[in-house]
């Protein structure tokens, strides 16, 4: 039998400088005895700086169990996650409130601004809630990016919906997060928007070295990654590395025949504790 890491291939293992989400051996059990439902069974993973990460699977597999868990919006039911150099896994409640604030941004199938606010003033509550002052130099290219210049005094309710994930897409960029999380953000929008999102999120990973992770079921939206996990079942049972839609749907029609490939060894278990 070969080493478990012989499936690893170089690029994804990394020193840990390079890593910015790391997972180790992640249960989740919802409910309990009679509702008892197994959501994540020992899930390890290393999620990289500067790349763009795809989580893909059937409807219940777990991807927002991961990604929630990973994002620590949710305690795992046992395992280790770090984010950088903090063990999120062992931080209080308020450490992650600051953590969450601090390091990482969100974008959600539904777009979370505040209806009363203007578009501008959506982009920069986070900050503003953190007594932070956004880099007006970074804030405009992001603004710019974004494509939202003419539209900044606008209310959520006089833009599309793609300029409303345009401006949470914003929203999440301006605090410069060491990671940016996205629940299927593509999901309420037409293919156009869905894909000007898509790009704004694959430019955001490329022009600016941002970290995304982006939890959905299109094979199209997941081609815009660099790496996309499938999950099946509450585990990690493949991988694609700068996958095309059609690569996509093949593994896609593999996993669904049942006939897998050897699954993603967990990442290193032993050895990212240190
Ligand atoms: P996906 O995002 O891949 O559709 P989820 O992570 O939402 O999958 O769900 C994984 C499993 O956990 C499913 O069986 C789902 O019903 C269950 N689940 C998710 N959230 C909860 C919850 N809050 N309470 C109980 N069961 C849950
Ligand atoms: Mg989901």
């Amino acid at each position: 039998m070969e080493p478990a890491d012989a499936h690893y291939r170089p690029s994804l293992v990394g020193t840990s400088a390079s890593i910015a989400v790391r997972a180790r051996q992640l249960s989740k059990i919802y409910g309990t005895r009679e509702t008892r439902v197994h959501a994540l069974r020992s899930v390890s993973v290393d999620i990289e700086r500067g790349r763009f990460t795809a989580i893909m699977g059937p409807s219940g597999s777990g991807k927002s169990t991961l990604m929630h868990c990973l994002a620590a919006l949710e305690p795992a039911t046992s395992g280790q996650i770090w984010i950088g150099r903090s063990k999120i896994t062992r931080l209080n409640e308020r450490q992650l409130t600051r953590l969450r604030r601090d390091k990482i941004g969100f974008i959600f199938q539904a777009y979370n601004l505040i209806p009363t606010l203007t578009a501008v003033e959506n982009i920069t509550l986070p900050m503003d809630i953190a007594r932070r002052q956004a880099d007006p130099k970074w804030l405009k290219s992001v603004i710019d990016t974004v494509g939202l210049a003419d539209r900044l005094r606008h209310r959520p309710s006089q833009l599309s919906g793609g300029q409303q994930q345009r401006v949470a897409v914003a929203r999440a960029l301006t605090s410069r997060p060491d990671i940016i999380f996205g629940d299927e953000p593509t999901g309420n929008l037409d293919s156009h928007a869905g894909s000007r999102v898509l790009s704004l999120l694959r430019n955001s990973v490329d022009d600016l070295g941002q970290t995304v992770v982006l939890v959905t079921h299109d094979p199209t939206a997941a081609s815009y990654a660099d790496r996309v996990l499938f999950m099946a079942d509450g585990s990690i049972v493949d991988e694609a590395l700068t996958p095309t839609t059609d690569t996509i749907v093949k593994c896609m029609l593999h996993l669904a025949r049942g006939d897998q490939r050897p699954a993603v060894p967990p990442a290193r278990a032993s050895q990212g504790d240190a």
